[in-house]
Parts: C-alpha cells; sequence; structure tokens
C-alpha cells in the first residue's frame, strides 16, 4: 500500500463500529430485507421475523403471506416474502438448511447479489469479504482510491489494493461515514478527517 492508502485504510480500520451478531441465514435475510429500506425499519422487521421462525427449516415450512406481514412495512415485502420462501426451500432441500460460505453457491440463490453474498460471508462467517453497496463505491472513488462506475469494479479494485485483514471491517465503516460525513449530497469536506488525502475534498475546496 502506498502512504495514501494506508492512511485511508487505517482510518476506516479504527472506525467504531458495533455490529449485532447474527447466524449466517439471519443476514442473508435481513441484507435481503434491507434493499430500499431504511435501517431501523429493516432491524425491527428482521427480529420480528427471527423470533417467529428460528431456523431455516422453520422458514422453509412458513406460509408466505405470514411472511409478508411479518416483514411489513419494509421495501417490496410481498416479492421479498416470496423470494425468503424460496431461499428457505432451497436451502432446506439443496444445502441440508445451511447456508454455503461460497460466494458462487450464494450467487445461485434468487435475489441474491454480490454485495448480499459479500455481506454472508463476512458478516455470518466472519471471513474475509468486501460487500461494495452504494456508500463504498462513492467515497472509495471520491477518495481517489479507485476510478470505476460500477460497484462490481469497485469490489474486484479494494480486494487487489487492501490487504484482506482489513475487508471485514471496511464496509460497515465506509457505510456509517457515508451517512454521516461523506454524505451522497453536500458531503462535509470541511470538517472531513481525510480531506489532505482525498481528490474530491482536495479539488473542491
Ligand atoms: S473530503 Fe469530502 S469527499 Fe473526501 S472523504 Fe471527506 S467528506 Fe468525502
Amino acid at each position: 500500500m502506498d502512504a495514501k492508502l494506508a492512511r485511508i485504510v487505517q482510518f476506516f480500520a479504527s472506525y467504531p463500529i458495533h455490529r449485532h451478531k447474527r447466524e449466517p441465514w439471519q443476514v442473508l435475510i435481513a441484507t435481503l430485507l434491507s434493499h430500499r429500506t431504511k435501517d431501523e425499519v429493516t432491524h425491527v422487521a428482521a427480529d420480528r421475523l427471527f423470533k417467529r421462525f428460528s431456523s431455516i427449516d422453520e422458514l422453509a415450512t412458513a406460509d408466505v403471506t405470514e411472511i409478508a406481514e411479518l416483514i411489513k412495512p419494509v421495501g417490496f415485502y410481498r416479492v421479498k416474502a416470496v423470494k425468503i420462501k424460496a431461499i428457505a426451500e432451497i436451502l432446506k432441500n439443496k444445502y441440508n438448511g445451511e447456508v454455503p460460505c461460497d460466494i458462487d453457491e450464494l450467487l445461485k440463490l434468487p435475489g441474491v447479489g454480490r454485495k448480499t453474498a459479500n455481506c454472508v460471508i463476512a458478516f455470518g462467517f466472519e471471513q474475509p469479504s468486501l460487500p461494495v453497496d452504494t456508500h463504498v463505491h462513492r467515497i472509495s472513488n471520491r477518495l481517489g482510491i479507485v476510478h470505476t462506475s460500477r460497484p462490481e469494479e469497485t469490489e474486484t479494485q479494494l480486494k487487489c489494493l487492501i490487504p484482506k485483514e482489513y475487508w471485514i471491517k471496511l464496509n460497515p465503516a465506509m457505510v456509517h461515514f457515508g451517512k454521516s460525513i461523506c454524505r451522497p449530497i453536500r458531503p462535509l469536506c470541511e470538517t472531513c478527517k481525510l480531506r489532505d488525502v482525498c481528490d474530491y475534498g482536495q479539488q473542491n475546496i
């Protein structure tokens, strides 16, 4: 790593983040619920669902209408209820009720994209993985550590640039930083601690 990247990585590695520990299947379902939904709404809906159904096997036999009622009002809750039921059935029948710790297998599940699959590996199995969402993609490009147009490219480049031991920490730290400081609109560059190493911050003095 060059000095600029090392500084940025250290900043996010020491970022104070407290994550709620969940089982891999719960991370998978909660991440699906989080699409187009605020965090507060996602957490409440996920807790309600996991209180009623405590395993993949139980979810696989659940009624779709009941799942929808439990996860309401997350965005697209009816569509997500159908996907959750389908995923639970596949995991029960093809994977013995377990979530595979393999990104290619996870990507075969309905509605599971790279970000969700990486979240399961990172936060469910606590294995090195780097979920790239809109915050990670935007901040990485603003800082100038990548120059990419799609999150998938950002993921590939970040994985080449940053040592594995830092991967898990990067997403939650950047998400928090992206909501509070490096916001999509009107980022708080004047008070940002990374401004001296940020391409965007330097160009917009
Ligand atoms: S200087 Fe501005 S653009 Fe750069 S990381 Fe900080 S808030 Fe984001």
